[in-house]
């Protein structure tokens, strides 16, 4: 079964947008995913198809409408229907490599992309959408961060990257920022490729990778540092 991505959207214009470029694109004209976008408006109410209302209580902005977002989940639920239900929000759960590797692992995803001020609470619940935020700033709308998941699965996916790039030792792999990379020229600016990368011994490449790899860890990300230093012990 294809993996499948189904992203509903006021602004269905903006796909694939960086999807159809690079590896992603290729694979996508090679069907190892599929794109299926979808039009929240479509779903909209009355003659102007209104998808949205003012919020209750007052203050600014508007708010995506419950009975026009949960037309639009279950008219999609139709084509992808084993696929985790996900409303991208930044106060959802944030997004990690752990989650993403699962979501791959699966049989693709299902991605409300909220805009104005967001959803209608009683969509979220009524539907039960998982909460996805991509990092603790604020987009103007889901599409990006539906964008950024969506690249970030599919990435992963058999035959997506070919032999060209292994998913296997980067960054949050194994817990750890991934080690610095170089390649020629040797000399640059006066700066050399360090020499453990140059002797071709691979057990000392290996060290030398793993060393930098926790050093940076531990030097930028406190957080992952002490996940694996508890996991290690
Ligand atoms: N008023 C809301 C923000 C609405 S931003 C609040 O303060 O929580 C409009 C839409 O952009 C949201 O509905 C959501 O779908 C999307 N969005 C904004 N920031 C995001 C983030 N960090 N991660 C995922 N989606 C985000």
């Amino acid at each position: 079964m294809t993996w499948r991505a189904t992203v509903l959207t006021l602004f269905p214009e903006m796909f694939p947008g960086p999807l159809g470029i690079s590896l992603l694109g290729k694979a996508l004209a090679r069907n190892l995913w599929s794109l299926d976008v979808r039009d929240i408006r479509e779903h909209g109410l009355g003659k102007h198809r209104t998808v949205d209302d003012t919020p209750a209580g007052g203050g600014p902005g508007m708010v995506m409408r419950a009975d026009v977002a949960c037309a639009a989940i279950d008219a999609a639920r139709a084509t992808n229907s084993n696929a985790p239900a996900i409303y991208l929000s930044p106060r959802g759960r944030a997004l990690g490599q752990a989650r993403v590797r699962e979501l791959a692992n699966g049989p693709g995803a299902l991605l409300l992309c909220g805009r104005f001020e967001g959803l209608d609470q009683r969509a979220i619940d009524a539907r039960d959408l998982e909460e996805i935020s991509i990092g603790d700033f604020v987009l103007a709308g889901g599409e990006i961060a539906a964008m950024a998941l969506i690249e970030a699965a599919v990435r992963l996916i058999p035959g997506v990257l070919g032999d060209a790039a292994s998913p296997a030792e980067e960054s949050f792999s194994e817990g750890l920022l991934e080690y610095p990379q170089y390649t020629r020229p040797q000399s640059f600016e006066g700066r050399d490729i360090p020499a453990p990368l140059t002797n071709g011994n691979h057990k000392e490449i290996a060290n030398w990778r793993r060393e930098q790899a926790k050093a940076l860890t531990r030097a930028r990300r406190p957080d992952l540092w002490a996940h694996f230093e508890k996991k290690n012990s």
